[in-house]
């Protein structure tokens, strides 16, 4: 199917569900209303001239409209390209002409955000850029005013490139996967299947639509399954999440690990009735076990699931099931969803490895990007010859199938020799009282090479941990050469707008002797 054909069944099955919910501006669509709004604008979209294969860019926080020109551009079969709302003038210039966008659609304004004055700024560098349409002006209506319900659209086929996604941008500068109907609707569609979605979930997505985990594991994954998409603020705070669980009754919430830590500490926490949700996602990023226990207890995610993706394979490749125990929902990434292949492979000679040793994990099948978007050498780098995803992740497979995630192979600590695995230490200092949250890297060390080094935000300032306490917390419980040897009591991490940590900025900061 296409992702049109694909609504266009949502619309006939459940006309009268509802679609989307915008909490802030208190908007609902059902499915009737949704799929006549996004055809209006597609109608729209193609008087303004936009065809098949033009790119349209989104620079936009969370919000109605967002996916009302997700499932138009994918109805006409241009090429959305997903901007995020983090970026300022220099990276947005950059991607409009490195897509060349024809059309831009963006937010006035959100926060100290002023994407109007940022897109005035750099217009003229972007020769392509034909029209911008802001969201809530005069601009979206005039556009919508054009519309001609006569309109004829080009022929489609699922393998059409329809998206251009960029990459969270931890390891280094974002890039920009080219994906398909065929890549993102069928992903959506079986990450649904594997949480259960009907016409009866609600889900809560507070993840950025810019991101793959809200546009194609929140939006997809509801509409190809009738659910309804409840936005819950235009970009993530924990209170209005937990607001709008309770105030629409979702079933499923979703969230970046760094996004359900902050829920479950808020100091009313006990005060939102929760009692609806029955699931959700967490992803992203490692999970850690302690809170995924505590969202399975005191948030009632009984079947909460975990997924493993990146945004080149559209995005989930590994995932728990609803009926999984809570040893393999907590400790592992899952198993892999249908109609796709993994492999654990030596990084080095590329031979697959036998279950139970650490290796590079690759995924192959439907949901491999086409490509990143004029670039085809890195695009080489990454899928090779015989169409495999390299993941740059270091996975192990169990023997019975599930998968465990032990990092990413540029965050592995070599210390004298001895590889190290963050990971490992994070999910360890957990278990501290005094540790809210905690990250480890490696920083060079003239005679080790590298030393590890702990990262912490304290459950209470006022009394931080010492690299005392932690080390006799280590101590007899942890190797040696793994016990870190430098700490840092920081308040906040340095986030990527799709909520991962980015080590690259720890390091970077921590690398000099002054530490
Ligand atoms: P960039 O490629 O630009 O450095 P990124 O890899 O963070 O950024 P994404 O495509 O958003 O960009 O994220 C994919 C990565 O997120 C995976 O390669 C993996 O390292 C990490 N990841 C995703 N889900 C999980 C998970 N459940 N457990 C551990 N890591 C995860
Ligand atoms: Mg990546």
């Amino acid at each position: 199917d296409t992702i049109g054909a694909n609504l266009d069944r949502a619309v006939a099955a459940w006309p009268d569900r509802e679609a989307l919910v915008d909490v802030p501006s208190g908007r609902r669509w059902t499915y009737a209303r949704f799929g006549a709004d996004v055809a209006e604008l597609a109608q729209a979209l193609v008087a303004a001239g936009v065809g098949k294969g033009d790119r349209v860019g989104i620079w936009a926080v969370n919000c109605p409209e967002w996916v009302l020109v997700q499932y138009a551009t994918a109805r006409i079969g241009a090429i959305m390209v997903n901007i995020n709302p983090a970026y300022r003038t220099h990276e947005v210039e950059y991607v409009l002409r490195q897509a060349g966008i024809s059309l831009l659609f963006a937010s006035r304004r959100h926060k100290t955000s002023d994407y109007r004055a940022m897109v005035e700024e750099v217009r003229g560098n972007c020769p392509e850029l034909r029209e911008v349409v802001y969201i809530g002006d005069q601009s979206w209506e005039e556009l919508l005013g054009r519309g001609n319900p006569d309109v004829t659209y080009a022929e489609l086929s699922c393998d059409d490139p329809i998206n251009i996604q960029y990459t969270s941008g931890t390891t280094g500068f974002p890039k920009g996967a080219t994906l398909s109907h065929h890549n993102i609707l069928n992903n959506g569609y079986f990450v649904g299947e594997s949480v259960g979605y009907s016409e009866q979930d609600r889900i809560c997505i507070p993840v950025p639509f810019y991101h793959c985990f809200g546009m194609v594991m929140g939006n997809l994954a509801a509409t190809s399954h009738g659910a309804c998409m409840v936005i819950p603020a235009p970009s993530f705070e924990p209170k209005a999440t937990l607001e709008a669980v309770q105030r629409e009754r979702c079933t499923s919430l979703y969230g970046v690990p760094t996004m359900f830590i902050a829920e479950l500490n808020l100091p009313d926490f006990a005060s939102y009735d929760l009692s609806t949700l029955r699931t959700g996602i967490m992803a992203g990023s490692p999970c850690p076990v302690e809170v995924m226990k505590r969202v399975v207890a005191e948030m009632h995610m009984a079947e909460v699931s975990i997924c493993y993706g990146m945004t080149e394979t559209s995005p989930v490749s590994l995932q728990t099931r609803r009926d999984d125990d809570l040893e393999h929902r907590t400790g592992t990434v899952g198993r892999v969803l249908p109609h796709l292949e993994v492999k654990v492979v030596d990084p080095a000679t590329g031979v697959t490895q036998p279950r139970g040793t650490a290796g590079e994990l690759c995924t192959r099948g439907y949901s491999v990007m086409l490509g990143y978007w004029n670039e085809p050498e890195k695009t080489a780098e990454a899928v090779d010859a015989g169409r495999w995803m390299h993941t740059g992740d270091l996975a192990m497979m169990r023997d019975d199938g599930y998968v465990e995630i032990v990092g990413r192979i540029k965050d592995m600590i070599i210390r004298g020799g001895e590889n190290i695995y963050p990971r490992e230490i994070e999910e360890f200092l957990y278990g501290h009282p005094k540790i809210r949250d905690v990250q480890v890297v490696g920083v060079p060390h003239e005679t080790y090479g590298e030393e590890v080094l702990a990262c912490v935000i304290p459950r209470d300032p006022a009394d931080p941990l010492t690299l005392e306490e932690l080390r006799a917390f280590c101590r007899g419980r942890l190797a040696h050469y793994k016990i870190p040897s430098v700490l840092r009591i920081l308040e906040a991490f340095p986030m990527t707008v799709s909520g991962k940590v980015r080590k690259i900025e720890l390091r970077e900061k921590y690398a000099t002797s002054d530490r």
